[in-house]
């Protein structure tokens, strides 16, 4: 392809994604195609000979988008807002365009300074101090990874050089609640501490962790010979939004001399409204922190911001140095590679630096502000309506529902939790998630897609009457 075909293609295919935005409202908003099908619809093999780019864009309304769920949808209210702002859609493609490799800060200068400066632009959104240093990994899966990873080598004296945890006299405990997410888990397994060595914190009336409790398992583990390692505290669990005390947290962290980790991925982008940063107080005591602004905040899909407050820890942690990668200025500037698991990274910044400049804190903020003013309009009309509950505070945007009719038992309100959602979703009118809490279905709503408006929200609240008549 030459650049000047690819103008005439890119200029096609900008025109087919803003056509796609312009109606995405008129479209149902869950895919309802069966499994195999689109495979079923696709050739097996590999065309052997090059072929139009116009065939290509006629398959992409044709067999593609069929089996699309659209996440940018006005009425998606499932698992969580999952925006991809048109504005860092475009530095995405930049990005793309630009093709850069970030190996080291050599192989491309602005993209280490561009990733250092957004992470910084975002701390002080965040209303962090000047002590946290910050880089975009992919997920929150890999940032709570590697905060795991950090902690295991503090608490170890950097085992990893020496036998690794195989040759550590007792075993290293992380605490975390069972509300925490699964990404948790999975990281204190990855990081080599084993499931018998993940204690869940007790949680109190609003899901949130207990200090008190954690301090009790941390007393027991200590008596019992074990070494208490790290902490993972959550600002918005998955399943309500909760929120785990991070001061009391922290001054248990400190009083043990654990690493605390805070996962606040999706609630993390509301800490650009002043009004809510209570929620993460006491944050300026942890040693690690990660949110997604792909997520609410609209950064296109891969964005996660991992920062920490001794990243020559972290460095020390991350990094191998081959010989084939040190340069002259490697004394002077940031080397991404070693704040990671990743070698070479793309250009991510400049898709913050689009949504940012474009959008203004101001304008981010005014949205953000709009999505948790609507939450607390449904919370009003459902905590009013007879027979429908809200099981946890509406903080954010997330409200946690149940319609129980008095005639019907707790089993029975599960089904009828099941049917009722399932109504709605096959509707292709709205979607929302059933999620499991306390052992009984309920209803997830995450209000905060990029268009999702007032109206938007009383039509879902119309389903949902509909729905359970
Ligand atoms: C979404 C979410 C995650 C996982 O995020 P990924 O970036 O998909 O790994 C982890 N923790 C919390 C609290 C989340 O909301």
């Amino acid at each position: 392809m030459t650049p000047d075909e690819f103008r005439r293609y890119g200029y096609a295919l900008v025109d087919y994604i803003a056509g796609y935005r312009a109606g995405i409202a008129d479209l149902p908003v869950w895919s309802t195609i069966q499994p195999g099908e689109l495979r079923a619809a696709l050739p097996s093999a590999p065309p052997t000979e090059a072929e139009p780019f116009a065939a290509l864009l006629a398959d992409l309304d044709r067999l593609i988008a069929p089996g699309l769920s659209h996440v940018q949808h006005p009425r998606f209210f499932g698992y969580f807002p999952a925006n991809a702002h048109l504005a860092s859609v475009l530095g995405d493609l930049l990005s793309s365009g630009w093709g850069q490799l970030g190996l080291n800060w050599a192989s491309s200068p602005a993209l280490t300074e561009l990733e250092e400066l957004m992470t910084d632009w975002m701390r002080q959104m965040l209303g962090l101090s000047a002590a946290w240093r910050g880089v975009i990994q992919d997920t929150a899966s890999t940032s709570t990874l590697v905060a795991l990873l950090c902690a295991r080598e503090r608490a170890s004296g950097h085992s990893q050089v020496r036998g690794g945890l195989q040759a550590e006299p007792a075993p290293l405990l992380v605490y975390t609640s069972s509300q925490s997410h699964s990404s948790v888990e999975k990281a204190a397994l990855l990081a080599g501490f084993g499931r018998e060595n993940v204690r869940l914190v007790d949680l109190d009336a609003n899901y949130a962790m207990r200090p008190d409790h954690l301090a009790q398992l941390i007393a027991a583990d200590l008596e019992a010979g074990r070494r208490p390692c790290a902490v993972v505290a959550t600002v918005g669990t998955t399943a309500t939004t909760a929120i785990d005390p991070i001061s009391d947290i922290a001054t248990i962290c400190a009083e043990y001399g654990l690493w605390l980790h805070v996962d606040t991925a999706l609630a993390g982008s509301a800490m650009i409204l002043p009004e809510c940063r209570w929620m993460w107080q006491g944050v300026e005591g942890a040693d690690s922190i990660v949110l997604n602004p792909h997520k609410w905040l609209g950064a296109v899909f891969d964005c996660s911001l991992f920062y920490v407050r001794d990243s020559d820890h972290l460095v020390r942690v991350m990094s191998t140095n081959p010989s084939y990668l040190r340069t002259a200025a490697d004394g002077q500037v940031t080397n991404y590679r070693d704040w990671g698991l990743p070698l070479g990274r793309r250009f991510r910044a400049l898709k913050l630096w689009f949504l940012i400049r474009l959008e203004g804190v101001a304008g981010l903020q005014a949205r953000l502000r709009r999505d948790l003013e609507n939450a607390q309009w449904l919370a009003s009309q459902i905590e009013t309506a007879t027979d429908w509950h809200i099981l946890a505070p509406v903080h954010l945007q997330t409200i946690c529902v149940r319609h129980t009719p008095p005639s019907l038992s707790a089993a029975e309100v599960d089904q009828h939790t099941l049917r009722w959602v399932d109504q709605i979703n096959t509707s292709g009118a709205a979607f929302v998630t059933p999620a499991m809490l306390d052992g009984h279905w309920m209803v997830r709503i995450s209000i905060g897609a990029l268009t999702t408006e007032r109206e938007d929200v009383a039509a879902l609240w119309s389903l949902m009457r509909e729905a359970v008549a």
